[in-house]
C-alpha cells in the first residue's frame, strides 16, 4: 500500500522563554511523541524545533518550505500545548496549509481556543488524548492511494473529540470523547524517541510518563482531566528503550507523580528493581513533580529514592495563607515549611512559585500585605524550606483556567495585541493589577528581583558576581572543614539511628560505621557545590533575561496601564482587538 508521509512539529520557544533555569536542558516534548508513535503504515518524522539542525530560512528559524521539498508531507502535526509557543505553530501551520497539507493540533492551549487555532492555519483540533484516536483520524484522511481524500472531513464526522470547519466552512464539534481508560492507556504503543530528527545536541534528559491527569483543581492550571495511568511494565519500557540508547536522566512528566500513593509506591520500586537487575552503565536519575503533602509518606520517599529519584519540583506557589486558600491549593504556609525541610532530607528541591496572586472583587480570601511585606514573605521562605532552587513567576491566566475567567470577567486581561501568547511563560504581567492597587512595573519587576536576590545575593554580591566567584572560594576553601563538621555530625547520627525503613534500608544501609558517615558528608558537599554552580548559572541567565527585557517595549505598556487615565479603558481596547481578529 502506498504510504503518505507525515510530519509533527514541536514549536519554538519564544527567545524570552528560553532564558529559564531548566533552560540548560534538552529535553523534548512527550505528548506528540506518544501520539505519533501510534500510527502505523506511513512514514512519520518529527522536528523538536527547540533542538535542530536541518534547514533554517533567513531569520535562522526551521525552513519548512526546504523539508516540505526534500520529503513532502501529506499531513503535519502540531503539539499545542505550550500558549508560548503558540504563535510560531500558526506561523508554521499557515506554510502547510498554503502547500495543501492537512494541519492537525492537539494539546491544552489549541483545546481551549479552538476557533483562534481553526482561523490561524490549523484544520483540525483533537481535544483530550490524541494517542486514541491518531489511527482513525489518518485512515479518515489519507486514502489508499497514500492522497488526501477529497471530502474527507466527512469523514471525520464519525470520530468524537474533533473540531473543524466542514466542507460548507460551518464550524463542526464532533462531541466529547471519554478520556482514555488505564487500560486503553496501557494499550498504547510506546513512545519512540527516536522518530525526532535532525536534532542538534543529544538529549541531556528523557522524558518518560507513568500517569496522567490530577485530580486537584488549582484555579490557574490548565491541567482538568482525572487522574489515570498505565501499567508500570509501560513506563519500564520507556526507561529501557532510553537506556539501551545510552540515556541515563529522566524526567518523569506526570503533572503530579505519586497521585495515588500506594500504587506509586509499586511503581516506585519495581522501576528501583529493574534498574538493580538491570545494571545500566551509569547511575540513572529521576527528577519528577509531586505536591508537597506526599513528604507525609516515608514509605513513598523511600521507594522514589530506590527508584533514583533525585531532584523533586514542587509548586509551593505561595507562602501565604490567603493565597494559598484563593488558589484552591488546600494546604496551609505552617504544613508548608514542615514538609519542605522533609523533602529537602530526601532530594534537591525546585520549587516553584506565584507572585502576587490576584485577587477579585468578589474574592473570599484577600491578603493585607504590601508588595513589600509579601517579598520579605518569599525570601524567609525560601530559607526556611530548604529550597535548592527556585522559580518565581507572575500568575498566568492560561486559556481554560478559571483564574482567567475570573480576569476576563473584570476585563483585566491585557490584549493579545499587546501581551501576546508568546508572553505566558509567567516572566511577563499579563494582567493589570492596578483594581487592586498595584503598581503593574513594580509586581512585572519583584520575581525576577527575588530570584536575583536568591541566586546572587544582595546588591554588593551581583556585582561582584557572588554565586560564582564568592561562592565557588569560600566552598573551595571551607571544604575541609565543612567536610570534617558533616562526617562528625553523620557519625554520631548513624550511630543513634538503628531503624530503617524498607526502602532506607536498600538505598542507605547503615552498613560500616565509619563509611556511611563517610558517603553522607560526601553528599551534603555535593548538595553545596551544586547550589554554587546552579547559582552560577542562574545568575547568568536571570542577565540574560533581564537585558532581553529591556529591549522590549514590555514596561511601558505596563506604564500606560499605571498611568490610566479616565476615557482610556482596557476593555474597551480589549473589545477593539477582539473585533479585529
Ligand atoms: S497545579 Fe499541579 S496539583 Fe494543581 S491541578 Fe495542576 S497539576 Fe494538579
Amino acid at each position: 500500500m502506498p504510504q503518505a508521509t507525515i510530519i509533527g512539529v514541536i514549536p519554538q520557544y519564544p527567545i524570552h522563554s528560553k532564558q529559564q533555569v531548566f533552560s540548560k536542558e534538552t529535553i523534548t516534548s512527550l505528548g506528540l511523541v506518544y501520539v505519533m508513535s501510534q500510527i502505523e503504515g506511513h512514514n512519520i518524522y518529527i522536528i523538536d524545533e527547540n533542538n535542530y539542525n536541518g534547514p533554517v530560512d533567513p531569520e535562522g528559524l526551521p525552513d519548512h518550505l526546504e523539508l516540505q521539498k526534500a520529503r513532502p508531507v501529506k499531513m503535519a502535526l502540531f503539539y499545542g500545548g505550550m500558549s508560548i509557543s503558540v504563535p510560531r505553530l500558526y506561523s508554521v501551520a499557515q506554510q502547510y496549509q498554503q502547500l495543501g497539507v492537512v494541519t492537525i493540533a492537539g494539546g491544552k492551549h489549541v483545546e481551549n481556543m479552538p476557533m483562534e487555532a481553526l482561523t490561524s492555519g490549523i484544520d483540525i483540533i483533537v481535544h483530550g488524548d490524541g494517542e486514541k484516536v491518531m489511527q482513525p483520524i489518518v485512515d479518515a484522511i489519507i486514502g489508499k492511494d497514500g492522497n488526501i481524500i477529497e471530502g474527507y472531513k466527512r469523514n471525520l464526522e464519525q470520530i468524537l473529540g474533533l473540531s473543524f470547519f466542514g466542507n460548507n466552512g460551518e464550524y463542526v464539534f464532533t462531541g466529547e470523547r471519554s478520556p482514555m481508560t488505564a487500560e486503553e492507556l496501557s494499550g498504547l504503543k510506546d513512545p519512540n524517541i527516536e522518530l525526532i530528527e535532525s536534532i542538534e545536541k543529544r538529549w541531556s534528559t528523557i522524558p518518560i510518563s507513568w500517569g496522567v491527569g490530577c485530580n486537584h483543581g488549582c484555579e490557574f492550571c490548565a491541567v482538568k482531566d482525572k487522574y489515570r495511568k498505565r501499567g508500570i511494565e509501560k513506563l519500564l519500557n520507556q526507561v529501557e528503550s532510553a537506556i539501551d540508547l545510552g540515556y541515563y536522566r529522566f524526567f518523569l512528566v506526570d503533572d503530579h507523580a505519586a497521585q495515588e500513593s500506594d500504587s506509586s509506591i509499586e511503581m516506585f520500586a519495581a522501576l528501583g528493581d529493574f534498574l538493580r537487575e538491570r545494571k545500566p552503565k551509569k547511575r540513572v536519575t529521576i527528577t519528577t513533580q509531586i505536591r508537597i503533602d506526599k513528604a507525609d509518606n516515608d514509605e513513598l520517599l523511600g521507594a522514589m529514592r530506590y527508584a533514583g529519584v533525585t531532584t523533586v519540583c514542587v509548586g509551593y506557589e505561595s507562602p501565604i495563607d490567603e493565597e494559598l486558600k484563593a488558589m484552591n491549593k488546600g494546604v496551609t504556609v505552617k504544613k508548608l515549611v514542615e514538609r519542605s525541610r522533609k523533602l529537602a532530607k530526601n532530594f534537591y528541591i525546585h520549587g516553584m512559585f506565584i507572585f502576587g496572586y490576584p485577587t477579585f472583587k468578589d474574592s473570599k480570601y484577600k491578603s493585607d500585605l504590601t508588595l513589600e511585606e509579601k517579598t520579605k514573605r518569599y525570601r524567609q521562605f525560601f530559607r526556611k524550606g530548604r529550597i535548592d532552587t527556585i522559580q518565581v513567576f507572575n500568575a498566568v491566566p492560561l486559556a481554560g483556567t478559571e483564574l482567567r475567567e475570573k480576569l476576563d470577567r473584570e476585563g483585566r486581561l491585557i490584549p493579545l495585541s499587546q501581551a501576546g501568547w508568546d508572553k505566558y511563560d509567567g516572566g511577563f504581567l499579563c494582567y493589570d493589577s492596578t483594581p487592586e492597587g498595584i503598581d503593574p512595573r513594580r509586581l512585572q519587576d519583584t520575581p525576577i528581583e527575588l530570584m536575583e536576590r536568591k541566586y546572587m545575593g544582595n546588591a554588593l554580591g551581583k556585582v561582584l558576581n557572588y554565586g560564582r566567584w564568592i561562592n565557588w572560594t569560600a566552598n573551595t576553601l571551607g571544604f575541609p572543614l565543612r567536610f570534617s563538621t558533616s562526617y562528625v555530625k553523620n557519625f554520631f547520627s548513624n550511630l543513634t539511628k538503628k531503624e530503617k525503613s524498607f526502602f532506607e534500608e536498600r538505598v542507605s544501609p547503615l552498613g560500616n560505621i565509619f563509611y556511611t558517615p563517610l558517603k553522607k558528608a560526601w553528599k551534603a558537599i555535593k548538595r553545596d557545590w551544586r547550589t554554587t554552580f546552579c547559582n552560577a548559572v542562574a545568575g547568568k541567565i536571570i542577565g540574560k533575561w533581564k537585558s532581553i527585557y529591556r529591549k522590549s517595549n514590555y514596561s511601558s505598556i505596563l506604564e500606560k496601564l499605571r498611568q490610566r487615565t479616565k476615557g482610556y479603558s482596557l476593555k474597551t481596547e480589549r473589545k477593539q482587538y477582539d473585533a479585529l481578529e
